[in-house]
């Protein structure tokens, strides 16, 4: 049976990989710094610890025939705007691929699937909040808006080399915004999907949200099961990459939260503040990942915000009780 390891199993599209990998018969290994948070872990064997340490990473290589390589320090622009967390984020993220390539060759591993970001996309196509230009082919000359943009670029560029110099498979993907249910929902690393119904379901009716900016900037964003679905799909096949893996279906951010205002049924005011944004427009652009894989996400964003929505106003309605349980104790 194939031994597949998961690095960064104890996160957001991490848990979902396990447990899709799981239902398709591998035997996996899933290794983080910290368990998952929302759910129990699939995985036949869980190794904690830091992928940037040398004596954890080979332990957590060992017998391993393929690698999803997912472990990044990183967060929503609350966490990779501000600059508070660049050397980290640059540092932690570079150091967990250049381990898992060097001693994922050494230990015989055969093929690494990467998850890069729409993040390493120039910033200079992506001014015009209705024309954003997210191409694979664009994303040279190169000016992420990030460091975590740069970071990724750079740990691309190693996984083909690896490719090219050492005959390993690679296979490399661009995400776009993914959200959906056990993915961080507060706490300053949050995503704007999952901030926005945080902020609808905290709200009492007639209320008021914060958004940061204008609200005009806009995005895409796919479900978490069609993103597994596109790494599988894109693991299975031959073709390399860099491919997006994301959804066409573009929204302002203020579209965003009314439409979460509307799966909610409440009618809320919305007001401007200043905050980290980023890039004014960003869409995926699926004309490549459509012609080499036949794929396509199949539902629109309203029926994965109802079932994020859904998971989203559960938790806050148990972080309610933590003050109770907490005095309790
Ligand atoms: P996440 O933060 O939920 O998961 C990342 C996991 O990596 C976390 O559980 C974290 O503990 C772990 N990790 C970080 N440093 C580690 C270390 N030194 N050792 C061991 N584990 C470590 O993020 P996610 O949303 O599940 O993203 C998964 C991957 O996809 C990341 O590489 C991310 O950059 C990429 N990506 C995500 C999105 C998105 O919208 N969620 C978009 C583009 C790219």
């Amino acid at each position: 049976m194939k031994r597949i390891l998961v690095n960064g199993a104890g996160g957001f599209i991490g848990g979902h990989l396990v447990k899709r990998l799981k239902r398709e018969g591998f035997w996996v290994r899933g290794a983080d710094l910290k368990e998952h948070e929302f759910a129990q872990t699939q995985a036949d064997e869980f190794l904690l610890g830091d992928l940037c340490e040398q004596d954890f990473i080979q332990r957590v290589l060992e017998g391993i025939d393929e690698v999803y390589q997912l472990a990044a320090d990183m967060g929503g622009a609350g966490y990779i705007f501000t600059g508070e967390h660049d050397a980290n984020v640059m540092r932690n993220s570079a150091t967990i691929n250049l381990n898992t390539l060097e001693y994922g060759l050494r230990a015989g591993v055969k093929k690494f699937f990467y998850s890069s970001s729409a993040c390493i996309y120039p910033e200079y196509n992506q001014r015009d909040p209705d024309n954003p230009k997210c191409s694979e082919e664009s994303a040279y000359p190169a000016a992420p808006d990030s460091e975590y943009g740069w970071e990724k670029l750079f740990s691309e560029r190693l996984y083909l080399s690896y490719s090219r110099n050492h005959k390993v498979d690679v296979r490399v993907a661009r995400f776009h915004n993914i959200f959906g249910p056990e993915g961080t929902w507060r706490g300053g690393r949050e995503k704007s999907p999952a901030a926005l119904c945080r902020k609808v379901a905290e709200a009492q009716a007639g209320g008021e949200i914060e958004i940061w900016g204008d609200g005009r900037q806009t995005r895409s964003f796919l479900y978490v099961d069609e993103c597994v679905d596109g790494v599988r799909r894109l693991t299975d096949s031959d073709f390399t990459g860099p491919v997006n893996v994301g959804s066409e279906e573009m929204v302002t951010i203020n579209h965003l939260a009314e439409l979460i205002m509307d799966i909610a049924g409440k009618k809320l005011s919305i007001r401007h503040i200043p905050g980290p944004l980023g890039v004014r427009g960003r869409n995926s652009d699926n004309a490549l990942i459509r012609e080499k894989l036949h794929w396509a996400p199949s539902q629109p964003l309203r029926k994965g915000l109802e079932m994020t929505y859904e998971w989203i106003s559960r938790q806050v309605e148990a972080a309610k009780l933590e003050p109770a349980l907490a005095a309790a104790r």
